[in-house]
């Protein structure tokens, strides 16, 4: 986990919200986080569509710009894919991959992440690599062993350079957009679980001070100190309460 005291907190706004929607929020919230945004390291992921649209609202401010997906290709025959450099083009800085919903209705594969993985890190995007268990797996006792597969299979033959960046997400499926997050001891544990895989495949520098771990499902400003334990954590993904300036702005005050 990085050394960086400040936490992470990423917007994930999906396919939730119109432009129209989208400008709206992002100009509340520029201004609602005006204070809080050098205190925390705070990124608003919205669609591909609206990513012109708010690195324009986001100009001067201290709130950086995810996409929520990228392709791996440069250039080329490859029809509704966007590709690293054109996001950068865009002002993006962070990209999500292999988010749950990805993997569960476009099927992308551990192979398919990797790949993405790679091509975020070749670009100088900060990948946020999305892991972790469905309830079925769960319930089977597979939690440790899912989220372990998918850290080792998304970084295989990944390297980072000593100006990458890396986050890696534990996101149990089956709590993302339910209400009910998981415990802060059970994210916990999945984090070291995602620190100890981290270990397997970087040097030890490497994973101290390039790589941050952090929590995203049902996270509010409620339960939002459950997270916050700073040992081997250190940010969170927002879907659901990141949609509401109120929400989201009392979610930031908590951390900071
Ligand atoms: C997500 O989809 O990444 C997420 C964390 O959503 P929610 O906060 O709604 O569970």
């Amino acid at each position: 986990m990085t050394k960086t005291t400040k936490q992470l907190i990423i917007a994930n706004w999906k396919m939730r919200l119109s432009l129209k929607e989208t400008a709206v929020l992002t100009k509340a919230l520029a201004t609602s986080l005006n204070k809080q945004a050098g205190a925390a390291d705070l990124v608003l992921c919205p669609s591909y569509p609206a990513l012109p649209v708010v690195a324009d609202l986001l100009k001067g401010k201290k709130i950086a710009l995810g996409a929520q997906d990228v392709f791996w290709k440069a250039k080329g025959a490859y029809t509704g894919e966007v590709s690293g450099d054109m996001l950068k083009e865009m002002g993006v800085s962070y990209v999500l991959v292999g988010h749950s919903e990805r993997r569960l209705y476009l099927k992308e594969t551990d192979q398919m992440v990797q790949h993405k993985v790679a091509t975020a890190l070749a670009e100088g995007l900060i990948p946020v690599l999305c892991v972790g268990e469905t309830f079925t797996e769960r319930q089977l006792g597979q939690k440790d062993v899912v989220v372990s597969r998918q850290v080792e299979k998304a970084l295989a033959g990944v390297v980072l350079g000593s100006k990458d960046k890396l986050v890696v997400a534990y996101e149990p499926v089956w709590v993302i957009g339910s209400g009910q997050a998981v415990t802060g001891d059970e994210a916990q544990h999945s984090a070291r679980v995602i620190r100890q895989g981290l270990i397997n495949l970087l040097p030890g520098k490497v994973v101290e001070n390039q790589v941050r771990i952090i929590y995203g499902g049902s996270v509010d400003a409620g339960n939002i100190g459950d997270f916050l334990p700073a040992s081997v954590m250190n940010g969170v993904l927002v879907g659901t309460a990141s949609l509401d300036e109120k929400s989201f702005t009392a979610l930031v005050k908590e951390v900071v």
